[in-house]
Protein backbone atom coordinates (compact mmCIF):
# COMPACT_ATOMS: atom_id res chain seq x y z
CA UNK A 1 0.00 0.00 0.00
CA UNK A 2 1.52 3.32 -1.17
CA UNK A 3 0.88 5.87 1.43
CA UNK A 4 -0.60 8.92 -0.90
CA UNK A 5 1.63 12.40 -0.73
CA UNK A 6 0.91 15.93 -1.18
CA UNK A 7 3.33 18.08 -1.90
CA UNK A 8 3.12 22.25 -2.37
CA UNK A 9 5.04 23.64 -4.92
CA UNK A 10 5.38 27.97 -3.95
CA UNK A 11 7.11 28.52 -7.11
CA UNK A 12 9.25 31.89 -6.85
CA UNK A 13 6.31 33.02 -5.03
CA UNK A 14 5.28 34.99 -1.74
CA UNK A 15 7.00 36.99 0.55
CA UNK A 16 8.46 36.89 4.18
CA UNK A 17 4.96 38.01 5.54
CA UNK A 18 2.58 36.03 3.65
CA UNK A 19 4.38 32.91 3.73
CA UNK A 20 4.28 33.11 7.40
CA UNK A 21 0.31 33.81 7.40
CA UNK A 22 0.58 30.63 4.82
CA UNK A 23 1.87 28.55 7.53
CA UNK A 24 -0.27 29.68 9.69
CA UNK A 25 -3.55 28.46 7.79
CA UNK A 26 -1.34 25.19 7.47
CA UNK A 27 -0.65 24.73 10.70
CA UNK A 28 -4.38 25.06 12.23
CA UNK A 29 -5.62 22.98 9.34
CA UNK A 30 -3.56 20.46 9.83
CA UNK A 31 -5.70 18.32 12.14
CA UNK A 32 -7.75 17.15 8.84
CA UNK A 33 -5.36 15.36 7.34
CA UNK A 34 -4.41 11.81 8.81
CA UNK A 35 -3.68 9.33 6.14
CA UNK A 36 -0.97 11.34 3.77
CA UNK A 37 2.12 12.69 3.49
CA UNK A 38 2.26 16.23 3.21
CA UNK A 39 5.03 18.32 2.25
CA UNK A 40 5.68 22.32 1.13
CA UNK A 41 8.54 22.95 -1.21
CA UNK A 42 9.69 26.77 -0.94
CA UNK A 43 11.82 29.26 -2.17
CA UNK A 44 15.02 28.91 -0.81
CA UNK A 45 15.47 31.97 0.83
CA UNK A 46 12.39 31.06 3.27
CA UNK A 47 13.23 27.60 4.18
CA UNK A 48 14.67 28.74 7.76
CA UNK A 49 11.11 30.52 8.30
CA UNK A 50 9.37 27.16 6.86
CA UNK A 51 11.75 25.01 8.94
CA UNK A 52 11.04 27.03 12.31
CA UNK A 53 7.32 27.65 11.55
CA UNK A 54 6.67 23.41 10.81
CA UNK A 55 9.59 21.94 13.20
CA UNK A 56 7.59 19.57 15.21
CA UNK A 57 4.17 19.44 12.98
CA UNK A 58 2.77 16.63 10.67
CA UNK A 59 4.49 18.39 7.65
CA UNK A 60 7.45 18.22 5.93
CA UNK A 61 8.97 20.85 3.90
CA UNK A 62 11.53 20.93 0.95
CA UNK A 63 13.71 22.40 -2.10
CA UNK A 64 13.00 23.11 -5.72
CA UNK A 65 16.15 22.68 -6.73
CA UNK A 66 19.60 21.15 -5.70
CA UNK A 67 23.10 21.45 -6.89
CA UNK A 68 25.19 18.57 -8.09
CA UNK A 69 27.79 20.10 -6.45
CA UNK A 70 28.31 19.65 -2.58
CA UNK A 71 30.09 22.91 -2.05
CA UNK A 72 32.29 24.80 -3.89
CA UNK A 73 32.85 27.99 -6.41
CA UNK A 74 28.57 27.34 -7.95
CA UNK A 75 28.07 30.62 -7.97
CA UNK A 76 23.80 31.07 -6.78
CA UNK A 77 23.77 26.98 -6.87
CA UNK A 78 22.32 25.50 -3.39
CA UNK A 79 23.89 22.45 -2.62
CA UNK A 80 21.87 18.77 -1.11
CA UNK A 81 23.31 19.06 2.46
CA UNK A 82 22.74 23.08 2.54
CA UNK A 83 19.07 21.87 2.27
CA UNK A 84 19.42 18.87 4.40
CA UNK A 85 20.95 21.37 7.45
CA UNK A 86 17.55 23.47 7.08
CA UNK A 87 15.66 19.94 7.41
CA UNK A 88 14.59 19.83 3.96
CA UNK A 89 12.91 16.21 3.29
CA UNK A 90 12.22 16.47 -0.09
CA UNK A 91 13.34 18.19 -2.93
CA UNK A 92 11.65 18.77 -6.59
CA UNK A 93 14.33 17.91 -9.33
CA UNK A 94 13.49 17.93 -12.80
CA UNK A 95 10.30 20.72 -12.68
CA UNK A 96 9.70 21.51 -16.60
CA UNK A 97 10.21 25.32 -15.49
CA UNK A 98 13.66 24.03 -14.45
CA UNK A 99 14.10 22.10 -18.05
CA UNK A 100 12.64 24.68 -20.20
CA UNK A 101 14.34 28.04 -18.79
CA UNK A 102 17.61 26.52 -17.56
CA UNK A 103 17.57 24.48 -19.72
CA UNK A 104 18.34 21.35 -17.95
CA UNK A 105 19.04 18.05 -19.81
CA UNK A 106 17.80 14.68 -19.00
CA UNK A 107 21.35 13.83 -17.73
CA UNK A 108 21.44 17.00 -16.02
CA UNK A 109 18.21 16.06 -13.80
CA UNK A 110 19.75 12.52 -13.47
CA UNK A 111 22.84 13.65 -11.49
CA UNK A 112 20.66 16.35 -9.47
CA UNK A 113 18.49 13.20 -8.58
CA UNK A 114 21.67 11.35 -7.79
CA UNK A 115 23.28 14.36 -5.37
CA UNK A 116 19.90 14.88 -3.91
CA UNK A 117 19.64 11.11 -2.96
CA UNK A 118 23.35 11.16 -1.64
CA UNK A 119 22.81 14.15 0.65
CA UNK A 120 19.88 12.27 2.07
CA UNK A 121 16.93 13.89 0.48
CA UNK A 122 14.18 12.36 -1.06
CA UNK A 123 14.23 13.50 -4.72
CA UNK A 124 10.82 13.76 -6.41
CA UNK A 125 11.40 13.66 -10.15
CA UNK A 126 9.21 15.32 -12.61
CA UNK A 127 8.30 13.75 -15.80
CA UNK A 128 6.54 15.52 -18.38
CA UNK A 129 5.48 16.09 -22.29
CA UNK A 130 4.77 19.15 -23.67
CA UNK A 131 1.77 19.83 -25.78
CA UNK A 132 3.56 19.66 -29.06
CA UNK A 133 5.30 16.35 -27.82
CA UNK A 134 1.66 15.23 -26.93
CA UNK A 135 -0.09 16.13 -30.12
CA UNK A 136 2.53 14.09 -31.79
CA UNK A 137 1.81 11.14 -30.41
CA UNK A 138 5.13 11.37 -28.31
CA UNK A 139 4.27 11.44 -24.43
CA UNK A 140 4.86 8.29 -23.75
CA UNK A 141 8.64 8.46 -25.43
CA UNK A 142 9.42 11.37 -24.22
CA UNK A 143 8.40 10.77 -20.42
CA UNK A 144 10.07 6.93 -20.65
CA UNK A 145 13.06 8.70 -22.03
CA UNK A 146 13.56 11.25 -18.98
CA UNK A 147 12.66 8.36 -16.69
CA UNK A 148 15.55 6.11 -18.53
CA UNK A 149 18.21 8.85 -17.86
CA UNK A 150 17.69 8.59 -14.33
CA UNK A 151 17.99 4.49 -14.10
CA UNK A 152 20.54 4.78 -15.71
CA UNK A 153 22.27 7.57 -13.86
CA UNK A 154 21.31 6.31 -10.37
CA UNK A 155 20.24 2.67 -10.79
CA UNK A 156 16.37 1.39 -10.36
CA UNK A 157 16.79 0.43 -6.43
CA UNK A 158 17.73 4.33 -6.12
CA UNK A 159 15.17 5.53 -7.91
CA UNK A 160 12.94 3.41 -6.22
CA UNK A 161 14.23 5.62 -3.09
CA UNK A 162 12.80 8.82 -4.44
CA UNK A 163 9.08 9.80 -5.65
CA UNK A 164 8.02 10.35 -9.42
CA UNK A 165 5.16 13.83 -10.32
CA UNK A 166 4.10 12.91 -13.91
CA UNK A 167 3.33 16.50 -14.87
CA UNK A 168 2.50 17.53 -17.92
CA UNK A 169 3.72 20.45 -18.81
CA UNK A 170 0.23 22.11 -20.93
CA UNK A 171 -1.24 21.11 -17.74
CA UNK A 172 0.84 23.40 -15.21
CA UNK A 173 -0.50 26.16 -14.18
CA UNK A 174 -2.82 26.37 -17.16
CA UNK A 175 -6.42 25.26 -15.20
CA UNK A 176 -6.25 22.43 -17.66
CA UNK A 177 -6.14 19.77 -15.93
CA UNK A 178 -5.38 16.33 -17.75
CA UNK A 179 -8.56 14.02 -18.04
CA UNK A 180 -8.83 10.97 -15.66
CA UNK A 181 -8.19 8.92 -18.67
CA UNK A 182 -5.10 10.51 -19.73
CA UNK A 183 -3.19 10.81 -16.24
CA UNK A 184 -4.52 7.69 -15.65
CA UNK A 185 -2.76 6.07 -18.70
CA UNK A 186 0.42 7.78 -18.45
CA UNK A 187 1.09 6.90 -14.67
CA UNK A 188 0.30 3.35 -15.51
CA UNK A 189 2.77 3.40 -18.59
CA UNK A 190 5.19 4.69 -15.62
CA UNK A 191 4.95 1.96 -13.32
CA UNK A 192 5.16 -0.42 -16.16
CA UNK A 193 8.51 0.70 -17.08
CA UNK A 194 9.69 0.92 -13.41
CA UNK A 195 8.60 -3.16 -13.50
CA UNK A 196 10.68 -3.82 -16.88
CA UNK A 197 13.88 -2.83 -14.54
CA UNK A 198 12.32 -4.15 -10.83
CA UNK A 199 8.45 -5.46 -10.09
CA UNK A 200 9.36 -4.39 -6.34
CA UNK A 201 10.27 -0.96 -7.01
CA UNK A 202 7.22 -0.29 -9.77
CA UNK A 203 4.68 -1.57 -7.02
CA UNK A 204 6.13 0.51 -4.04
CA UNK A 205 7.34 4.15 -6.10
CA UNK A 206 4.57 6.88 -5.28
CA UNK A 207 3.77 8.76 -8.46
CA UNK A 208 2.09 12.36 -8.27
CA UNK A 209 0.24 13.70 -10.46
CA UNK A 210 1.18 17.38 -11.02
CA UNK A 211 -1.13 20.18 -12.81
CA UNK A 212 -3.54 22.40 -12.25
CA UNK A 213 -4.76 20.06 -9.56
CA UNK A 214 -6.92 21.97 -6.92
CA UNK A 215 -9.86 20.95 -4.84
CA UNK A 216 -12.58 20.05 -6.99
CA UNK A 217 -10.72 18.06 -9.23
CA UNK A 218 -8.39 16.36 -6.76
CA UNK A 219 -10.57 13.54 -5.52
CA UNK A 220 -11.33 11.99 -8.59
CA UNK A 221 -7.85 12.30 -9.70
CA UNK A 222 -6.79 10.55 -6.52
CA UNK A 223 -9.00 7.89 -6.85
CA UNK A 224 -7.11 6.61 -9.86
CA UNK A 225 -5.20 3.72 -9.26
CA UNK A 226 -1.45 4.92 -10.15
CA UNK A 227 -2.24 8.20 -8.86
CA UNK A 228 -0.86 8.63 -5.09
CA UNK A 229 -0.55 11.74 -4.12
CA UNK A 230 -0.47 15.35 -6.17
CA UNK A 231 2.66 17.88 -6.80
CA UNK A 232 0.29 21.35 -6.24
CA UNK A 233 1.03 24.63 -7.61
CA UNK A 234 -0.93 27.20 -7.56
CA UNK A 235 -3.09 25.50 -5.05
CA UNK A 236 -0.57 25.30 -2.75
CA UNK A 237 -0.48 28.96 -2.35
CA UNK A 238 -3.29 29.11 0.00
CA UNK A 239 -4.03 27.42 2.97
CA UNK A 240 -7.33 26.38 2.55
CA UNK A 241 -7.30 25.13 -0.99
CA UNK A 242 -4.07 23.26 -0.29
CA UNK A 243 -5.55 21.49 3.08
CA UNK A 244 -8.78 20.47 1.11
CA UNK A 245 -6.16 18.78 -1.36
CA UNK A 246 -4.58 16.89 1.29
CA UNK A 247 -7.86 16.03 3.34
CA UNK A 248 -9.10 14.34 -0.49
CA UNK A 249 -5.80 12.69 -0.39
CA UNK A 250 -6.18 11.16 3.06
CA UNK A 251 -9.92 9.96 2.57
C1 LIG B 1 3.69 22.66 -10.49
O1 LIG B 1 4.19 23.76 -10.38
O2 LIG B 1 4.39 21.67 -10.35
C2 LIG B 1 2.25 22.58 -10.76
C3 LIG B 1 1.71 21.40 -10.90
O3 LIG B 1 1.58 23.77 -10.85
P1 LIG B 1 -0.03 23.95 -10.94
O4 LIG B 1 -0.64 23.11 -9.85
O5 LIG B 1 -0.25 25.42 -10.70
O6 LIG B 1 -0.45 23.53 -12.29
Amino acid sequence: MRQPLVAGNWKMNGSRAGIAELLSGLKAGIGQVTAAEVAVCAPAIYISDVQQQLEGSAFKWGGQDVSVHTSGAYTGEIAGPMLRDFGCHFVIVGHSERRAYHAESDELVAQKFAAAWAAGLVPILCLGETLDEREQGATESVVARQLDAVIAQCGIDTVGEGVIAYEPVWAIGTGRTASLDQAQQVHAFIRGRLAQSNQSVADGLRILYGGSMNPKNAADLLAQPDIDGGLIGGASLKSDDFLAVCAAASD
